[in-house]
């Protein structure tokens, strides 16, 4: 079946990975990629060139904690130590294209992987808490069928630094290199691309940004969507540290996900609430976990649509969830509407009283192409 081979190829690491004393994740220029290495990788890499161990944790807390883009920066190293670096590593891989502001404040970073390869990253600013949206994928596999990202198929997992990278780009453009990550920064794996297709990778990259020495973003503050790959649900699941898992739903029934989310004729609804049931019993104290349900005018939005979602949830049992609503958020080449903001409201008041906690997720940055699933390598307009 076409969706098994795309799995596979998904899941094998597209980044070519070169092995000296540690198997150490290489860009186009055959150059270490800094920022994907975990600590003990970058001790080997130090040792390697005879430094100790204090050396690594230097460069870990100057890469990821002050968030320094070049070893010539790094002035607490020595010379000779800062030269081997320069030579055989790099810090940044990546190249912003445009950045693009919105009306709201939200800020959309198209960039370029060293080969050639768009990456989208989002700044989401709010009263609370600031939000960044990373992708784990260029491109996407799925073919979900109201999301403009899945146009574009997938080109290439992305590296672990790849990952990392994106984070720190925004953050170094929103508060300035060497500022501190204001405590309670959010993220969110709902950028380009299907996280659990690229899992292990993403893996890597989370448990890098949660270091306390370095950009320190517990899994208490990720949350990760996915359209549904079974397996990697009862994988994560298992997660000692995980971060909060949110599942794509878009419909209760298999005959209408099949068409929207073709993922869903590899892994129907039966086997993904199977898991998602097994996930539940992971929770901690306190902890819910997520449905995400774009809403389509006319396809998935009717009172009975409500009710066949609240059944679901009850056939399944599944009590610590909630249900976010996405309006849908169009473009030319998609064929749906959003619904209205009457139809959103009786929705969600359908699953209210069914006693299903539902929210609306505010639709942020559409006027330059940021909203879910809007991201699609898109040039607008003027760039920021
Ligand atoms: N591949 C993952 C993560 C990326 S998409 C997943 O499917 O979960 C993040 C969210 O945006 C998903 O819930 C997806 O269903 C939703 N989405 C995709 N296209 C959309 C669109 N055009 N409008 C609103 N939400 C969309």
């Amino acid at each position: 079946m076409l969706l098994d081979s795309v799995y596979q190829t998904a899941a094998m690491p597209a980044e070519r990975r070169f092995s000296a004393n540690c198997d150490k994740i290489v860009t186009m220029s055959e150059k270490v990629h800094i920022t994907g290495l975990k600590r003990a990788e970058l001790e080997e890499l130090a040792a390697s060139f005879g430094e100790p161990k204090y050396r690594a944790t230097q460069v870990f807390k100057a890469v990821h904690g002050r968030r320094l883009t070049s070893f010539d920066e790094i002035t607490d190293l020595p010379k000779k130590f800062r030269a081997k670096l320069q030579e055989t590593a790099e810090i940044s891989s990546l190249t912003v294209e445009s950045r693009y502001v919105s009306v709201d404040g939200t800020r959309r970073y198209l960039m370029k992987t060293a080969d050639g390869y768009p990456v989208e990253t989002v700044y989401i600013p709010s009263e609370s808490r600031d939000t960044i949206c990373f992708s784990s994928q260029s491109g996407c596999p799925l073919k979900c069928d109201f999301c403009l990202t899945a146009k574009l198929g997938l080109l290439r997992n992305l590296t672990p630094g790849e990952i990392v990278e994106q984070v720190i780009i925004v953050l170094n453009d929103v508060y300035g290199v060497g500022a501190e990550t204001p405590h309670g920064t959010n993220l969110v794996g709902m950028g380009a691309g299907e996280p659990f297709l690229n899992f292990e990778n993403l893996i890597t990259a989370l448990e890098i940004m949660s270091d306390e020495d370095g950009l320190f973003i517990v899994p208490n503050r990720v949350t990760v969507s996915t359209a549904g790959i079974v397996p990697k649900i009862y994988e994560f699941a298992q997660l000692e540290n995980r971060p909060h898992l949110a599942i794509s739903l878009s419909s209760a029934k298999d005959e209408l996900r099949d068409t929207l989310m073709p993922i869903n004729k590899r892994w129907d609804l039966g086997e993904l609430m199977s898991a998602a049931k097994e996930f539940e019993g992971s929770l901690r104290r306190g902890e819910r976990f997520t449905f995400e349900y774009v809403m389509l005018g006319g396809v998935n939005d009717a009172d009975n649509d409500a009710n066949d979602l609240a059944d679901l949830l009850e056939r399944f049992q599944l009590k610590r969830v909630k249900i976010n609503l996405i309006p849908h958020n169009g473009a030319e080449q998609l064929d749906y509407n959003t619904s209205t903001p009457e139809r959103v409201d009786r929705f969600k008041w359908v699953l209210e009283s069914r006693g299903v906690s539902a929210y609306v997720r505010q639709p942020r940055g559409r006027d330059i192409y940021a909203a879910c699933g809007q991201l699609a390598a898109k040039t607008v307009g003027s760039r920021q």
